[in-house]
C-alpha cells in the first residue's frame, strides 16, 4: 500500500505577547514575542491544532518562526545625531563652537 502523506506541521501565530521585542534574525526586520499554535495539515487541511510550549519569536516579514535566545536586540534608539561641531579651518581638529582661536594650532577661527 502507498501511502502519500501531504501536509505538514505548521505553526501560526495565537497571539502576539510583545510587539517589536526583537529583531529577525533572517532578515532583520522587528520581530513579535509571540504565543503560537502548532498545525497539523494534512491536503492543506488543518486536522490537529496544539498550542506552543513556549512563546517563539515571529518577524512578520519574512514570517520566521525562532526562539528568542536566537532573536537579534531591539534596534538601539536612534543616536542623537553627532553635534556637528566646528572644526578648525587650518588644521581640521574639532573646537568649541565658542572659541575664538583654536587651542591645537592657535589659528583664528
Ligand atoms: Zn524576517
Ligand atoms: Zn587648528
Amino acid at each position: 500500500m502507498f501511502f502519500f502523506f501531504v501536509g505538514g506541521l505548521e505553526q501560526q501565530v495565537r497571539l502576539v505577547q510583545k510587539s517589536g521585542a526583537g529583531r529577525c534574525i533572517a532578515c532583520g526586520s522587528r520581530a513579535d514575542l509571540v504565543d503560537y499554535d502548532k498545525v497539523l495539515k494534512v491536503f492543506f487541511v488543518p486536522v490537529w491544532r496544539w498550542p506552543g510550549k513556549a512563546p517563539l519569536m515571529h518577524c512578520s516579514s519574512c514570517h520566521l518562526f525562532f526562539p528568542p535566545s536566537a532573536s537579534l536586540p531591539p534596534p538601539p534608539p536612534r543616536m542623537k545625531a553627532e553635534p556637528h561641531g566646528m572644526r578648525c579651518g587650518s588644521c581640521g581638529r574639532p573646537v568649541e563652537p565658542e572659541f575664538s582661536f583654536c587651542p591645537f594650532c592657535g589659528a583664528a577661527l
